[in-house]
């Protein structure tokens, strides 16, 4: 199966991703955690990267198409994949195209989270991650069941991202409703967009991706 999740930051395509990858066997792909590895590691393209993303603006399609190029030449994804925060912009979409045509694969559906934004803000700035396994967290909707101590992996470091703040959330969600929401009308028109309620609680809307996908 192969999937993208499309939605503005905060809609919970992480959350669900993780969720897919263990219920369907599939991998979750990204650009996000890929952008954000090249800028720990001090690369040519993390060093580019790094200040647009702390200002919450898109990097750039030539980068971000040249990093999902190469993770689809890897065998692991063959099997199926999720997309998360990629294509970010029509260009990228076409290019998604052009990558997928050339390596014999097919989508199988983009499912839009639709989501309010308000709400967004919050989601965002109360996220965290586990140090140790990645997995994801919220000050309020989602508590390690043991406080300060990670249920999957039980390490007890956590991190934040430096751009998961108010002011930056802002520009990132004017990003999303500029450059991203295009993509809907684009994959409508190509009768793979499949949307769902993303306000409701995480259990819920991984209920509704599954109903998705049985459709599939
Ligand atoms: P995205 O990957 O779309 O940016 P995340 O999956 O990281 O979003 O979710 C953002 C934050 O909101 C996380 O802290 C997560 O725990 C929380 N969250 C995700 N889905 C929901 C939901 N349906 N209701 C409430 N909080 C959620
Ligand atoms: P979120 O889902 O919370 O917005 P991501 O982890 O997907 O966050 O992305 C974080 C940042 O990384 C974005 O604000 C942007 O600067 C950059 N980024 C990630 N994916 C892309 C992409 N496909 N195109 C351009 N920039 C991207
Ligand atoms: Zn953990």
């Amino acid at each position: 199966m192969k999937l993208i999740l499309l939605g503005p930051p905060g809609a919970g395509k992480g959350t669900q991703a993780k969720r897919l990858e263990e219920a369907h066997n599939l991998i979750q792909l990204s650009t996000g955690d890929m952008l954000r590895a090249a800028v720990a590691a001090g690369t040519e393209v993390g060093v580019k990267a790094k200040t647009v993303m702390e200002a919450g603006e898109l990097v750039s399609d030539e980068i971000v198409v040249a990093i999902i190029s190469d993770r689809l030449d890897e065998d692991d994804i063959k099997a199926g994949f999720i997309l998360d925060g990629f294509p970010r912009t029509v260009a990228q979409a076409r290019a998604l195209d052009g990558l997928l045509a050339d390596k014999g694969m097919m989508l199988d559906a983009v499912v839009e989270m639709q989501v309010d934004d308000e709400p967004l803000v919050g989601r965002i700035t109360g996220r965290y991650t586990c140090a140790g396994c990645g997995k994801g967290y919220h000050d309020t909707f989602e508590k390690p069941k043991k406080d300060g101590v990670c249920d999957k992996c039980g390490s007890t470091e956590f991190k934040r991202r430096a751009d998961d703040n108010e002011e930056t959330v802002r520009s990132r969600l004017a990003a999303y409703h500029a450059q991203t929401a295009p993509l809907l009308p684009y994959y409508e028109s190509r009768g793979v967009l499949k949307s769902i309620d993303g306000m409701a609680d995480i259990e819920d809307v991984t209920g509704q991706i599954n109903e998705v996908l049985k459709g599939i």
